[in-house]
């Protein structure tokens, strides 16, 4: 067993100490803190930052609401503003959290009530990488009622296979704040959304997850887009007609692979505007 005395060289029980203690408070990467998995690259930040201030500009959230993205270093970490209005974020508000949704290093940041929405999701769904959760307005008659959001054009084929609805009140009875705020509300609606792309929350709002922050967006973007048409055809009075299974998949096949021209567009319109 080594002990001080074995050591060859004139370091002495003091140096030996003090060597110790810096080798425990020596982060694992860089200049990241003890248990992170390291800095994300500065494109992906740069890209959650974006999406932040997108999808205030395109009325997806207001002053609450959140977008997340996994960790590109480490699959069971994931990258989310602290506590703040979307529009307001920037590269330094981003911060680390664990699939449980505990804050790697906090430092007196508040953090959203609601993160387990993230946490949660990550865990039941490798292929996600990205989710945002909001409130926008015009999909909550969708969430609190039995008429189900389905695609109405090309470009919402996402829909296709059904928004499931989550009800708060199986998994956290009758009298809850409505609010996602632990990690057994968040993996009961991870458990509801499924496999599918997005899930509205009854009297809450909704989740829209993908496989990349460009794709989350146009999710979260067009889960709107077509609320509003879904509603306008029906104050029309008739019955509309949605596209079916198939037409929905081979959209969204195809919508997938142009996410990039609306992403430029939004965000060339929300940061000339911030
Ligand atoms: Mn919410």
């Amino acid at each position: 067993m080594l002990c001080c005395c074995d050591v060859p060289h004139a370091l002495g029980r003091r140096g030996l100490l003090a060597m110790a203690i810096a080798a425990a408070a020596m982060p694992r990467h860089g200049n990241a803190a003890p248990g992170s998995a390291g800095a994300p690259d500065p494109a992906l930040i740069a890209d959650l930052v974006v999406a932040n201030h997108i999808l205030f500009d395109q009325g997806v959230v207001d002053g609450f609401g959140h977008v997340s993205v996994r960790h590109d270093k480490d699959p069971n970490r994931y990258l989310l503003a602290r506590s703040m209005a979307p529009a307001l974020v920037v590269a330094d508000d981003i911060m680390e959290f664990d699939l449980d949704s505990t804050p790697v290093d906090p430092r007196g940041r508040a953090v959203y009530l609601e993160r387990f929405i993230h946490g949660e999701i990550y865990k039941l769904r490798p292929d996600v990488v990205a989710i945002v959760h909001s409130h926008s307005p015009s999909v909550i008659p969708f969430a609190d009622s039995k008429i189900t959001l389905r695609p109405m054009n090309h470009i919402a084929g996402f829909l296709g296979t059904g928004a499931p609805v989550f009800d708060i009140r199986v998994a956290g009875g009758p009298a809850t704040d409505m609010l996602i705020r632990n990690n057994a509300l968040g993996k009961a609606l991870a458990a509801t959304l499924g496999p599918h792309p997005v899930t509205l929350m009854r009297g809450h709002g909704s989740v829209a997850v993908a496989q990349s922050i460009r794709h989350v967006v146009f999710r979260a973007v067009y889960t709107e887009v077509n609320a509003r048409v879904e509603a306008e055809a029906l104050a029309m009075g008739g019955k509309p007609e949605f596209l079916n299974a198939q037409e929905a998949a081979a959209a969204m096949k195809t919508n997938d692979g142009l996410v990039g021209r609306p992403w430029e567009l939004w965000k060339r319109h929300a940061e000339g505007k911030s």
